[in-house]
C-alpha cells in the first residue's frame, strides 16, 4: 500500500457511539429538553434564507415578544448563548468613552461590567451582598452620580437566587438619559417580566431554562429609545457578527425588502426554539409564572421542614427559578452534589461567584418545575444528607 500522507490518525475515541446519559437536570441550566423540542432539533435542515426558515424566523419573534412582553420591532434571537446576548446589548449599546452603570448583586453584574470594560467604556458599578438588591433610590442616586448611557440589572440573579424587583427604574434611568438593559436568562417564564410597560430598553434572554430548548440561541429585543442610541452610533461595534444593523436585517426587522446573508442560522437551534416558545404560548405566560411560583414556595417549605436554610432570607426575593440553599453547616457541599449525582442521577449544583462554597443551587425550569420534581430533590437531598454526614463521623 502507497504510503500515507496522514500524520494524525484517526481517533480511537471516535470509534465508539456516544449515548448521552438521562439525568434529572435540576442544576441552573440547562435544563431537561422534553421530547417534542428534541423532535422539532432533529427535523432535517434546511436552506438558512428559504422561506420557510424566515416564516420560523418570524415566529421566533412573535414568541419572543409574547415571552418579553413587547410590541418591539426590534426583537430577535441571537446564534450563541445568554453571553452572546449580553455582548450583543453591550457592544450595540455603548461606544468607547461612553459610561456604563452595572448593578453588582452577584456574578451577571461584574460579567456585564467586565465586557463594558472590554469595550472602552467607563464603568462603574453598585454593590451589594450576595442575596440583596437594590432599591430605586440607590439606583437614582447612582445615575444621578456616574451619568451612565446604559444601567445593567439581571432580573432573575441565578448565582445568588434573588429576583429583582423591577417596578419604577425604567422611569428613574429615562429621568436620567439612560437607557435600561435587563438580564432575564434565569428568570423569562418563570417570574412576572413586562418588558414594555415597565420601561425595559433592552432585554435579553436563553434557551436553555425556562424555555427548556438546547442552550445556543439567545432572545433580545430593544426598544424604540435603544434603536434610536444603537442606530445612531459614530462608531461600528466592535463585533461583526453582533451588529445589529446587520442582524436586523437578517431577522427581517430593517424594513428593507432583501435580506442579505450574514452569518448561517443554527437552523436546527431555531426549530428547537421556535418549538419551546410555542409550549410557552400554549400554555401561557401567566400560569407559567404561578406554576413556578407556587411550585418553588412548596419547595422552600420542604426544604424548611427538613431543616435546611434558604440563602435569601427575604421571601418576596427568592427567584421562582433557581433555589439557593445555605449550604449544611458540617458538610462538605461538593460531597453531596456528587452523591446525589451518582445515586440518584440528578443534577443540583453548587454555587458561583460570590456564592461559592456558601450554598447549594437548584434549578426548576419549564416542565422541571412541578412538585414531582421537588418531591425527587427533596428525597435525594434528605438521602444525601444520612449519607454524607455518615461517611464523615
Ligand atoms: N445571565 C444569567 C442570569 C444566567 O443565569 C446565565 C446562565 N447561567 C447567563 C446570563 C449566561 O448564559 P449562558 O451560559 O447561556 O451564556
Amino acid at each position: 500500500r502507497a504510503m500515507s500522507s496522514i500524520t494524525v490518525p484517526p481517533p480511537k475515541c471516535l470509534q465508539k457511539t456516544f449515548v448521552a446519559p438521562r439525568r434529572h437536570m435540576f442544576g441552573p441550566g440547562p435544563s431537561n429538553v422534553p421530547p417534542r423540542i428534541l423532535a422539532a432539533g432533529a427535523e432535517p435542515i434546511i436552506g438558512h434564507m428559504h422561506p420557510e426558515m424566515l416564516e420560523i424566523m418570524s415566529d421566533i419573534k412573535s414568541g419572543i415578544q409574547y415571552a418579553f412582553q413587547t410590541q418591539n420591532n426590534m426583537t430577535i434571537a441571537v446564534s450563541g448563548t445568554g453571553h452572546t446576548a449580553m455582548e450583543c446589548a453591550i457592544f450595540n449599546a455603548v461606544e468607547p468613552g461612553e459610561g456604563v452603570l452595572t448593578a453588582v448583586n452577584g456574578i451577571w453584574g461584574e460579567r456585564a461590567a467586565e465586557m463594558a470594560e472590554r469595550i472602552g467604556a467607563r464603568v462603574n458599578s453598585i454593590v451589594t451582598t450576595a442575596g440583596g438588591y437594590f432599591t430605586s433610590e440607590e439606583i437614582d442616586r447612582a445615575l444621578a452620580k456616574h451619568k451612565p448611557v446604559l444601567f445593567f440589572l439581571t432580573h432573575g440573579e441565578s448565582s445568588t437566587g434573588v429576583v429583582h424587583p423591577l417596578d419604577g427604574i425604567g422611569d428613574i434611568c429615562h429621568k436620567h438619559n439612560c437607557l435600561f438593559l435587563v438580564d432575564c436568562v434565569a428568570s423569562m417564564g418563570g417570574a412576572p417580566l413586562h418588558m414594555d410597560k415597565q420601561g425595559i430598553d433592552i432585554l435579553y434572554s436563553g434557551s436553555q431554562k425556562v424555555l427548556n430548548a438546547p442552550p445556543g440561541t439567545a432572545p433580545i429585543s430593544f426598544s424604540e429609545r435603544a434603536c434610536q442610541k444603537v442606530f445612531n452610533r459614530k462608531t461600528k461595534p466592535v463585533s461583526f457578527f453582533l451588529d445589529m444593523t446587520w442582524l436586523a436585517n437578517y431577522w427581517g426587522c430593517d424594513g428593507k425588502p432583501a435580506r442579505i446573508y450574514h452569518h448561517t442560522a443554527p437552523v436546527s437551534a431555531f426549530y428547537s426554539l421556535r418549538e419551546s416558545l410555542a409550549i410557552l404560548a400554549e400554555q401561557g405566560l401567566e400560569n407559567s409564572w404561578q406554576r413556578h411560583k407556587e411550585v418553588a414556595e412548596y419547595f422552600h417549605e420542604g426544604l424548611e421542614n427538613m431543616g435546611l436554610k434558604l440563602f435569601v432570607k427575604d421571601k418576596n426575593a427568592r427567584l421562582p427559578t433557581v433555589t439557593t440553599i445555605v449550604s449544611p453547616p458540617g458538610y462538605d457541599w461538593k460531597e453531596i452534589t456528587s452523591y446525589i449525582m451518582k445515586n440518584h442521577n440528578l443534577e443540583i449544583s453548587g454555587g458561583l461567584g460570590p456564592s461559592v462554597g456558601q450554598v447549594l443551587r437548584v434549578g426548576l425550569m419549564g416542565g422541571n418545575s412541578s412538585k414531582a420534581s421537588v418531591d425527587m430533590v427533596l428525597e435525594a437531598l434528605r438521602d444525601a444528607l444520612r449519607y454524607c454526614h455518615k461517611s464523615k463521623v
